[in-house]
């Protein structure tokens, strides 16, 4: 039988109550890692726990804005688990739905504190214990295809993922001399509260609707087919890549929808 694909590793994943998060969790676990759940809707992150194995996992609750909990989170993790190998930056907000003509900028100012300095606080911490460990981590970020395309909104967080790109290619030309690869994920069209609130759309209305949208008719994307991609990511197969975004949109960003 062949092991586990992240047997013995220590994983934090933000956003891990719900959706991808949560998925990329369970998968991990399931896979041989111990994994810090981290989030701010506490309630549902010990669900979460339970519901997976708590000897194998914890919940720690962790508002990514705040770099004092992000520090303690990866503090946590250390002390609890010995180690920290695979972080799975993936919480982040839709934040408002409006263009540019109406941007709010308070808004866009929320949206960026999450979706980039909440992220840019975990790689940082996360990045920082691996130095000083000597571990050759593996760093994962959620984008989205806003970050490969435009799109008529929600602005702010097109802007924001576009710079998350940014974030990760930079921070893996800086990190590869220490053997951390960093990579993210640009998923599209997983029915989730996130997505369903992008649209106004109940979870079925979603999945139709990427559906139809996507290249790969009939093919409905899950939680699980992202936490996939992030399993990947995390563990030794993606040994020699770094710096990458790798696309889960069942073709959506390649096809051009003027010609089809
Ligand atoms: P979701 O709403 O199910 O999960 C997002 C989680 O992030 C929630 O549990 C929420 O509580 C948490 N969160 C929000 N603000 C936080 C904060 N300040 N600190 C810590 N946690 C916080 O949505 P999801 O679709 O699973 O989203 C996960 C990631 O995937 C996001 O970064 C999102 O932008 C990205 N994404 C999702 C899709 C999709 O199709 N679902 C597509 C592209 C990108």
């Amino acid at each position: 039988m062949s092991k586990p694909r992240l047997e013995g590793k220590v994983a934090i994943v933000t956003g891990a109550a719900s959706g991808i998060g949560e998925a990329a969790a369970r998968l991990f676990v399931n896979n041989g890692a111990f994994v810090v759940i981290a989030d701010i809707q506490d309630e549902l992150g010990h669900r979460v726990v339970g519901s997976i194995d708590p000897a194998k996992c914890c919940y720690r609750h962790c508002d990514v804005r705040d770099e004092k909990q992000v520090q303690e989170m990866v503090d946590h993790a250390i002390e609890k688990y010995g180690s920290l190998d695979i972080m799975f930056s993936n919480a982040g907000i839709v934040g408002s739905l409006t263009g540019i003509l109406k941007l709010d900028l308070g808004d866009l100012d929320n949206t960026m504190a999450i979706n980039v300095r909440g992220v840019a606080a975990t790689v940082k911490h996360a990045a920082g214990a691996m130095v000083a460990r000597q571990i050759r981590g593996s760093i994962i970020c959620t984008a989205s295809v806003a970050a490969c395309i435009g799109g008529s909104g929600p602005h702010a967080y097109t802007i924001s993922k576009h710079a998350l790109v940014g974030l990760v290619r930079s921070t893996a030309s800086e990190l590869g001399k220490h053997g951390i690869r960093v990579n993210c994920i640009s998923p599209f069209g997983v029915a989730t509260p996130l997505t369903c609130q992008l649209g106004n759309l109940d979870p079925s209305e979603v999945e139709a609707n990427c559906c139809a949208m996507s290249n790969l008719k009939g093919t409905v994307l899950k939680p699980q087919n992202v936490a996939e991609a992030a399993l990947f990511l995390a563990s030794d197969e993606s040994s020699f890549i770094s710096g990458h975004n790798l696309v889960v949109d069942g073709g959506l960003t390649v096809v051009s929808h003027a010609f089809s």
